[in-house]
């Protein structure tokens, strides 16, 4: 038989008060502004979904973010519907819309006309990335190409005066030959004319710290955006998570054990690990927020609310 350990066999308020002592995660201070918000959309692929984006980009809206982003299938998978969700942003609402735009499997005037068609239809910012190949394998270079995304920021930057962001990888980009390399690349991207990178999403608040530290010692002043994905599904997340190079704790998967045909119990775990990782960072000091919304508005709308962040009219 196996002794408990020594802990467990003292009387239980002794035990609860010689345990480990957490302080709890400070309040949001009285008075200090709201974090700035952006939110990530895909653009649909069928009507109903075309329904789903709408609704929760008309139930996002309110809560002003400072510009609302619509992704790229890499190699230009998406394009029409990427400009078509763009144009409809524009012309429906008073979002400032940022495109995202990838360089993989493209001749740099192919990539250069979608810039420029962007352009003149009144975006003027863009997510410059790299992507990845279209069926997957080892990432070649177009032989025409922009070979990464540093060289794309400056393309674009030549086509037209356009805000760009870019993206970092608090855990290194899988493909890196080493953190220190990646490091360099983002810099790079920076340094080309990127004005801030927005992260791959991150569950181990304290890995996206420590990445903080490192790029500012690695001389990276421009904001580092923490991109936050309140998960919903576990197990699609932890799926999407191994391609992306996200690990996932196992703290992450005892908290939704036992929640699979629980969808009550399930949006509420989500939205208290969601929770509990930006106000972790709120009080780290971090006042900006790019949040995957999967198109999804309710567990974001939450989160924000969480934040500080009220409907514009309410405010
Ligand atoms: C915020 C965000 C949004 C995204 N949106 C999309 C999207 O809309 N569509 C999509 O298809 N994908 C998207 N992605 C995924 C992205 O395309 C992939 O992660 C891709 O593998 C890398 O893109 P990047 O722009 O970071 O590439 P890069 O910055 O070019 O880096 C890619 C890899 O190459 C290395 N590298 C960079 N420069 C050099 C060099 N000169 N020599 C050697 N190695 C180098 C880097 O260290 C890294 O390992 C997004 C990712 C993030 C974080």
């Amino acid at each position: 038989m196996t002794h408990p350990p020594a802990a467990v066999s003292l009387p239980p308020l002794e035990r609860w008060l010689t345990g480990p002592r957490f302080a709890a995660v400070p309040a949001p201070q009285a008075g200090r502004p709201p974090p700035a918000l952006s939110f990530e959309f895909f653009p649909p692929r069928t009507e109903a979904l075309e329904a789903q984006l709408w609704t929760c980009i008309a139930r996002l809206a309110p809560l002003a973010p400072r510009f609302v982003s619509v992704t790229y299938g890499a190699g230009g998978s998406t394009q029409e519907r990427t400009h078509a969700t763009l144009a409809r942003i524009l012309a429906e609402t008073a979002l400032l819309p940022a495109a995202h735009l990838t360089c993989v499997a493209a001749p740099r005037g192919a990539v250069d006309e979608v810039a420029r068609r962007y352009w003149d239809m009144g975006v003027r910012h863009i997510v410059a990335l790299r992507g990845d190949m279209p069926g997957g394998g080892a990432y070649r270079p177009h032989p025409e190409g922009y070979a990464y995304a540093a060289e794309l920021v400056q393309g674009l930057l030549r086509v037209a005066p356009f805000e760009v962001s870019v993206a970092a990888y608090p855990e290194t980009h899988p493909a890196a030959p080493s953190p220190a390399a990646d490091l360099d690349h983002l810099k790079r991207k920076l340094d080309a004319g990127a004005s801030r990178a927005i992260t791959q999403y991150f569950f181990e608040t304290e890995t996206y710290l420590r990445f903080l530290d490192r790029a500012l010692a690695a001389g990276i002043t421009a904001p580092i955006v923490p991109g936050i994905m309140p998960v919903s599904n576990f197990a699609q997340a932890k799926k999407f998570s191994a391609m992306c190079g996200t690990s996932v704790p196992d703290w992450l998967g005892r908290l939704f054990e036992g929640t699979e045909d629980d969808a009550d119990t399930r949006r509420l775990v989500a939205a208290v690990v969601a929770a509990e990782q930006v106000r972790l960072l709120q009080a780290n000091g971090i006042d900006e927020f790019h949040f995957y919304t999967l198109n999804r508005p309710d567990l974001v709308y939450t989160i924000a609310h969480i934040l500080g962040v009220r409907p514009a009219a309410a405010a």
